[in-house]
């Protein structure tokens, strides 16, 4: 089994995260990370694999991204990736979602994985469509929020966690699953992991290695176009109740939880 896992680079958490005005587009300057919910798909990916209920011969690192994108493919191939293909093309900057997905799915079908598995969101964008998007391209199934698999050769036992509970769904391989991030708990990647990231191999392509169609790809030949941002109202003050007398402190809060239907 061949399988693939979607990476993405994205502004660290503890970045504020903030719309550039003059592009219309998201900062994305200062420090970078790799998306922390790839790493629980690059974990079921290794789980598979140490499972051993199917052989799987490779597990690859995909990101479509700048330049400095190379660093989350060797965050990947330190979490236990054993190679990358890092999309890195001025054509596709700006592209929206369907773009994106397009993108991703082109570069995708020149590796024919069996499974295709990335994180629930990005950090960044938080569309949670990326999954939906490439699947409809490659013309395979797809299933959301999977916080268990079991693998067979040719098929995928998953259970979804839903609103209502959990549906234990059968999907037939090849497949594209983005996992919910219960799924496990990603390990940390040793020091030797890290230091031999860089020498594990690295395939860097453009648009037209991957048969990308660029009329469909960028920010001009996107159905979505920014139009504007705005912060979100700044909190009221809270209200401070002080604590002279205990049992009229607790009335005044019941009130207050009471008033607003929290209780
Ligand atoms: C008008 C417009 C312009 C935009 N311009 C840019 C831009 O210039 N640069 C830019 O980076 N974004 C840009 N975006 C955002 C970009 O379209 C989204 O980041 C992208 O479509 C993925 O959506 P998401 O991050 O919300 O992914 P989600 O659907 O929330 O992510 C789910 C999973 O998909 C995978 N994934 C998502 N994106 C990638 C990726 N690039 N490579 C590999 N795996 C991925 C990850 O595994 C992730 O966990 C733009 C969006 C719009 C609407």
């Amino acid at each position: 089994m061949k399988i693939c896992v979607l990476v993405k680079e994205v502004p660290d958490a503890a970045v504020e995260k903030r719309i550039d005005n003059s592009t219309g587009r998201m900062d994305r300057s200062g420090e970078k990370n790799l998306n922390p919910y790839d790493t629980h798909a690059i974990e079921a990916a290794m789980q598979i694999r140490e499972g051993g209920a199917v052989p799987v011969e490779e597990i690859v690192a995909v990101t479509m991204g700048p330049e400095s994108a190379v660093r989350a493919l060797h965050k990947a191939v330190s979490l236990g990736a054993d190679r990358s293909v890092h999309l890195s093309d001025g054509a596709v900057a700006g592209s929206d979602v369907a773009a994106t997905g397009y993108a991703l799915a082109k570069t995708l079908q020149r590796e024919s994985p069996d499974l295709v598995l990335l994180g629930q969101q990005s950090d960044d964008g938080e569309c949670y469509t990326i999954g939906a998007v490439v699947a409809e391209h490659l013309g395979m199934p797809s299933l959301t929020q999977v916080i268990k698999m079991d693998v067979d050769p040719d098929a995928l036992r998953c259970e979804r966690q839903a609103e209502y509970g959990y549906d234990t769904v059968q999907i037939k391989l090849p497949a594209v699953i983005s996992v919910g991030d219960a799924i496990n708990e990603p390990r940390y990647p040793s020091l030797k992991a890290i230091m031999g990231a860089k020498k594990k191999p690295l395939d860097t392509v453009g648009i037209g290695d991957v048969e990308i169609d660029a009329s469909k790809v960028g920010g001009e030949n996107s159905a979505a176009q920014w139009v504007a941002a705005k912060a979100p109202p700044p909190k009221g003050a809270g209200e401070i109740i002080e604590d002279e007398d205990t049992n009229e402190t607790v009335e005044k809060i019941v009130a207050w939880l009471d008033e607003r239907k929290l209780i």
